[in-house]
Formats: structure tokens, C-alpha cells, sequence
């Protein structure tokens, strides 16, 4: 098999296939390929996330999730919309339930305003009721553009589509070495060595690593956050309608527990943002040593930890006791008791870490020789996938 490609990028997951869809329309007859270590595409963060459709309310006007969020959401939506792809858009509701939110909760509207998102409605306890009957709060924005899909579906269609453009997905294939020099890239993988023009490093939980093997920019880590779910029983869904989140923590780049309705059937609780000992460890029991150490021995994960050992061992405490999650579920739809709360699935976030301590607020994408490193894409990167594919390759053109 020739194994020479004039593009290639490494992870098959949403951005990476993104990224490959938008390429093979871009540089029709150039060879190019997807890297990706597992034997299916889309096994890691785009199999295990959340599902959302975000309108792009969280994110600082001007910046790169700001922008690609919310035109990444209307481009996912017609992508749905054309390829038979299930989505709904249903809308959501961000809840303040004390007086102390109030001023959080104007903070996302002023933000969802300065980013264009439509529709937006501060609303009181009557409309609010009207959209959850069994939701508890004093005020709540309403965000009527939110929506769900499946981005395990998502990433299908992209890989269909670029496979049916020319593309190639070799699966199995987890690169281990990269060699460049002005002339030429060699990219060792556990296939074979593949010789490339250029590369792009798309791979999520890995990309840091990736980033290192090519000899690139160190002060950067990604650091594994999992967020474990838990699935309301069939008989208590009635509780929630569609989408409700608590006024997120503006310090961390988390949501809050809060509740989903799922496009595939089901009502989610979660996730809780904990930190794993293994980048991709789902279960609480996980640990790899190399994984442990390598966040142990970096500086800036000891400065984040003495600013927000706290609010870690809240996480914890809450991952290993349901009755805490469910409290925190309470101050949503104080109906809900832990007897009503099954384990559901888990995701680990690939957040990067600043050796500063300081968790990296926005996407990151950075060039260097022949290669561009997507650093730092955790939500709302699968909403915003098609957008900041179409950015990486018009960077090439
Ligand atoms: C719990 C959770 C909830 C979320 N909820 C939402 C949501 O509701 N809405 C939203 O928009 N976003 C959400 N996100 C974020 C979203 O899922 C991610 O931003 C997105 O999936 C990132 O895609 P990716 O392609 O960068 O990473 P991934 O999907 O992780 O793909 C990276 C790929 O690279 C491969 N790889 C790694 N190393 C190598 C190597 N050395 N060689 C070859 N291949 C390699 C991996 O196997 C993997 O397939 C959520 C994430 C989590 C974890």
C-alpha cells in the first residue's frame, strides 16, 4: 500500500474528520488521509459527550468559541438537516435559583447578545414553568436555538463523505514518531511509516503528546477531566421536558451538572467534571501510571490545584456519593431523588493546561513546520466542528 499523502491528519474524531471533509473539497485529487490509533473512528470525547447543539451563550465576545460556536451550530444544523441526521432543536433554560446568580445569569445574556445568538429571553418563574413545570428558580434565560443530535452519527456521515470524495481513514494506526526536515515528513505509526507534505494533529486526549513527538512547543498540557452521567428512570422523566443547566462557575470552563434530554430517547443528569488518572479512563477505577505522573509532574497542574482544590473535592465528593450528585440536581427540579438516578455512560474532556496553572479558556490552534497542532478544542468544539475544520484548511490555501 502507498503510504505517501500529501495531507494528513491524525485522529479520527469530529474535528479531525472535520478537518479531512473540508480538505478533500478544498484540494480535490490531493492524497490525503486520517490517522487514528483505534479500529473505529469517533470512540474517545465525540462518543461520549453530551449531545448539545450550543447556541453559544458561555463563550467571551471575540473569541474563537464565540465565534465558531455559533456559526458552527447553525452549519451543524443544516449538516443534519441535509444528511437525515436526527437533531432537535429544542431550546434550553439557564436557571438561577438564589439572588446571588441573578448578576451571573445577565452576564450570559449580555454575552449571548454580543455573540449574535437569536431569540434570547430573560424570563420569570410563571414562563418558566410553562417550559418545566417541575424546574425551581427565581429567574431563568431562555435560549431557544439550543438543540441535540448524535456526534457519534455526525462523524459517521463525515467519514462516508470523505472516504466517498477520496479520502482515506486507516484505522489501527497510532502514530508513535514524527520526523521532518525541510524536505520531507515521516510520521512512524503502528502500521507503517507514512511520508506526508503536512500533517494536522487532531488527536483530542492525545494532541499535547502528539505536539511533543514532533519536537513542538512544550508549556502546554492536556489535562483529563471524565464527566460521569447519570440516566433518570423511564417512570421519572417526566420531570424534565428539555434542556436545564444551573448558572455555570464562570472560573471553569464546565457547565455544572445539569440535565439533557438525548436525541436518541432518555433524560441525562451530569457531567461532573472530575479529574481522571487515566486520559482515557471512563471508569472511576481507571489509572495509568503514565498518565497519573505525567499531570503529576507538571508545574502548572499543582498552581491549578491550590487555586481550586476545593472545588475538586466537591467534584469528588459528588462523584462518589449519588446523594450529593443528586442534591446538586435538586437546586434544578427539586423533585428528583437519588433513587431515581441510574449510572449512565461517562467522557474525559480534553482540557489544556497552561504551565501557569491557568486552564486554557479558548480553542487552541497553533502552525509550525509542516504541521498545524488543534491544542485545546473541548466544548463547544463538536457543535462548532465544521467551522473550525473550514478555518484550519483555509490557514493552507
Ligand atoms: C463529557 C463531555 C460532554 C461534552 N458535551 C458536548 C456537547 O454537548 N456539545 C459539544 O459541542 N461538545 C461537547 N463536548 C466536547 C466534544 O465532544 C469535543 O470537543 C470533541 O468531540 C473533540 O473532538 P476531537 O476530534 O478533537 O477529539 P476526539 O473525539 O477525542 O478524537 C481524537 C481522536 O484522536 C485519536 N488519537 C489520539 N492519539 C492518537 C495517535 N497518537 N495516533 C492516532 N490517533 C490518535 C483518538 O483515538 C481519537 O479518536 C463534550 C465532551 C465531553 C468529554
Amino acid at each position: 500500500m502507498d503510504l505517501t499523502f500529501d495531507l494528513v491528519i491524525i485522529g479520527g474524531g469530529i474535528v479531525g474528520l472535520a478537518t479531512a471533509l473540508e480538505a478533500v473539497h478544498k484540494f480535490r485529487g490531493r492524497r490525503i488521509a486520517i490517522l487514528e490509533k483505534e479500529s473505529t473512528i469517533a470512540c474517545h470525547q465525540t462518543g461520549h459527550n453530551s449531545g448539545v447543539i450550543h447556541s453559544g451563550i458561555y463563550y467571551k465576545p471575540g473569541s474563537l468559541k464565540a465565534k465558531n460556536c455559533v456559526a458552527g451550530a447553525a452549519a451543524m444544523v443544516e449538516f443534519c438537516r441535509k444528511h437525515n441526521i436526527p437533531f432537535d432543536i429544542c431550546g434550553k433554560v439557564v436557571v438561577a435559583t438564589a439572588e446571588s446568580e441573578l448578576s451571573g445569569l445577565q452576564e450570559l445574556m449580555r454575552r449571548g447578545k454580543a455573540n449574535g445568538v437569536p431569540g434570547l429571553a430573560m424570563i420569570g418563574v410563571d414562563r418558566l414553568r410553562e417550559l418545566e413545570p417541575n424546574c425551581a428558580g427565581i429567574s431563568a434565560l431562555h435560549v431557544p436555538g439550543t438543540g441535540i443530535t448524535d456526534y457519534a452519527a455526525v462523524a459517521r456521515k463525515y467519514a462516508q463523505l470523505v472516504e466517498a470524495e477520496g479520502g482515506q481513514i486507516l484505522t489501527q494506526c497510532e502514530v508513535r514518531g514524527i520526523k521532518r526536515s525541510s524536505r520531507e515528513m515521516v510520521i512512524e505509526t503502528t502500521r507503517d511509516a507514512v511520508q506526508a507534505d503536512f500533517a494536522i494533529n487532531c488527536a483530542g486526549l492525545y494532541s499535547d503528546r502528539v505536539m511533543r513527538l514532533a519536537g513542538d512547543a512544550q508549556g502546554l498540557q492536556i489535562v483529563p477531566f471524565r464527566g460521569e452521567y447519570y440516566e433518570i428512570v423511564a417512570a421519572r422523566r417526566k420531570l424534565v421536558r428539555n434542556l436545564i443547566y444551573p448558572v455555570a462557575d464562570p472560573r471553569f470552563p464546565f457547565l455544572g451538572v445539569h440535565f439533557t434530554r438525548r436525541i436518541t430517547g432518555g433524560i441525562e443528569a451530569g457531567p461532573n467534571a472530575v479529574l481522571a488518572l487515566k486520559r482515557e479512563g471512563y471508569r472511576k477505577t481507571d489509572f495509568s501510571v503514565k498518565d497519573a505522573l505525567e499531570t503529576a509532574t507538571f508545574p502548572g497542574f499543582w498552581r491549578m490545584a491550590a487555586k481550586y482544590w476545593w472545588s475538586g473535592a466537591g467534584e469528588y465528593y459528588r462523584s462518589l456519593n449519588k446523594r450529593a450528585f443528586a442534591r446538586a440536581l435538586q437546586k434544578l427540579v427539586p423533585d428528583i431523588q437519588a433513587s431515581d438516578l441510574e449510572p449512565a455512560g461517562s467522557g474525559v474532556r480534553a482540557q489544556a493546561l497552561d504551565d501557569r496553572g491557568a486552564l486554557l479558556d479558548d480553542f487552541c490552534i497553533v502552525r509550525s513546520e509542516r504541521m498545524i497542532h488543534v491544542c485545546n478544542v473541548p466544548s463547544p468544539a463538536a457543535t462548532a466542528s465544521l467551522i473550525i475544520g473550514k478555518q484550519i484548511i483555509e490557514t493552507l490555501s
